[in-house]
């Protein structure tokens, strides 16, 4: 007997069959199942396969998905969501002419958010959290990392990991927490950059790993953030603590750090804009999933991602939002998958399994989410169209119906109950 039973749908189930992620040209079999139905028992999938498979009376719920299409919630691997204040100002400057290093060079850019975020109470942080955790699920997002890096200090980074910690006890989104005391060196330390990395590894990163506060320790390295043998100090500090490794790199220029990613055998590299082939042949020896964010390209103006050289040099690529308040203020993955199609000329297929399966890879837990399987979590959207390619097709507006996490019904019709 299911709980729920959603039938006569166009079902996308992005079938793993047991692999940790799909690679280069198996990114575009997302196992499409026309007049589908998802069983579900509790919070596992127990059926995925056709409605005429089932019978409808073995169900306490059914939902009639006549013209409807059912995908696997969406995982948003990387997010900055948590902060506060807003940069409408400088955005309106940057959209004026000014450019992004001249504004940070002028005490903007993160600075601006940082201040902003440790003027903040941690019920300030969580009430924004919640706020935009709720948002991320209104589009069928239904697993988001969150990584800290607008604290900067012990305490406020503390502070952000706690609130991160708290909003999982009361959302019904999964949060992944990721530790990025290494975002950037705050303005109090421009001059001993050195004392700030000493900070984040022998204050911050003990502190975060005692508490268990994160699972993820992230590092930015870039020309005005962090060398590639500062970010490995970090990484590898991190690493002994028992934290998993992610990266922030290559994003505005080849620094390395691609292939330092690679052979600290972190779970993502992120951006990867200025990546040669040589690291992201590197990178695919690793098993290093490739998370690449054209909402980034997108806001700033810039260039974006090689997506195509990326998938077609056999890496497991994912996209994400990067959802943060100076380089993609934007928490809608729907609108990034439409803009990676779009932008970065992925297949939809492609994007259908970078959004899913692979970002899910990209937080290493593509063995209980990211596609619709039995024995899976019970993690799914129904859309109000007929064919999954108008979710890409028909940008920038929403046409989900229903959210289902761990089993339960929680966005119907627009009407969140989480
Ligand atoms: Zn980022």
């Amino acid at each position: 007997m299911f709980d729920l039973l959603i039938c006569n749908a166009q079902v996308v189930t992005v079938a793993a069959r047991g692999a940790r992620c799909k690679r280069g040209a198996e990114m575009r079999d997302v196992g499409v199942i026309d007049d589908g139905a998802v069983g579900i028992e509790g919070d596992t999938i127990a059926y995925v396969g056709r409605s005429d498979g089932v019978s409808f009376r073995d169900a306490r719920r059914l939902v009639d998905a006549t013209g409807k299409t059912v995908l696997p919630g969406f995982v948003d691997a990387h997010t900055h969501l948590a902060f506060a204040g807003n940069r409408a100002s400088e955005f309106a400057r940057r959209i004026a002419g000014e450019s992004y290093a001249g504004i940070a060079a002028s005490g903007g850019g993160i600075a601006t958010t940082v201040r902003a975020t440790r003027a903040a109470s941690r019920l300030d942080l969580l009430e924004l959290l919640t706020r935009r955790l709720d948002s991320c699920l209104g589009f069928g997002t239904t697993t988001v990392e969150i990584k800290s890096g607008y604290g900067l200090d012990v305490d406020t980074e503390i502070l952000l990991l706690e609130a991160i910690r708290e909003l999982r006890e009361l959302h019904v989104v999964d949060v992944v927490p990721t530790f990025l005391g290494a975002h950037t060196v705050p303005p109090e330390y421009r001059d001993r950059r050195e004392a700030y990395v000493d900070l984040v590894v022998e204050r911050m990163l003990p502190e975060v790993a005692r508490r268990g506060l994160a699972e993820y320790c992230d590092v930015f390295v870039e020309q005005g953030a962090f060398t590639v043998a500062e970010g490995r100090r970090v990484l590898e500090a991190a690493a002994a603590l028992g934290l998993r490794l992610r990266v922030h790199a290559d994003q505005l220029s080849h620094t390395g750090a691609t292939e330092m990613a690679a052979a600290l055998g972190a779970v993502s590299a992120d951006h990867l804009d200025h990546a040669d082939d040589r690291a992201l042949a590197r990178l695919r020896e690793s098993g290093t999933v490739a998370v690449l964010l054209p909402g980034v390209s997108l806001f700033l103006g810039e260039p974006m991602p090689d997506a195509r050289r990326t998938i077609d040099a056999g890496l497991p690529v994912a996209v994400a939002t990067d959802a943060n308040p100076g380089s993609c203020m934007c928490e809608n993955i729907q609108l990034v998958a439409s803009v990676a199609a779009m932008q970065m000329r992925m297949t939809m297929e492609e994007v259908v399994t970078a959004v899913t399966l692979n970002a899910a890879a990209a937080l290493d837990r593509s063995d209980r989410i990211g596609s619709l399987e039995a024995g899976k979590r019970a993690d799914a959207v129904v859309f109000d169209v007929p064919d999954y390619r108008e979710i890409l097709y028909h940008f920038g507006v929403n046409a989900l119906g229903m959210v289902v996490k761990n089993g339960e019904v929680v966005v119907e019709k627009g009407m969140a109950y989480a």
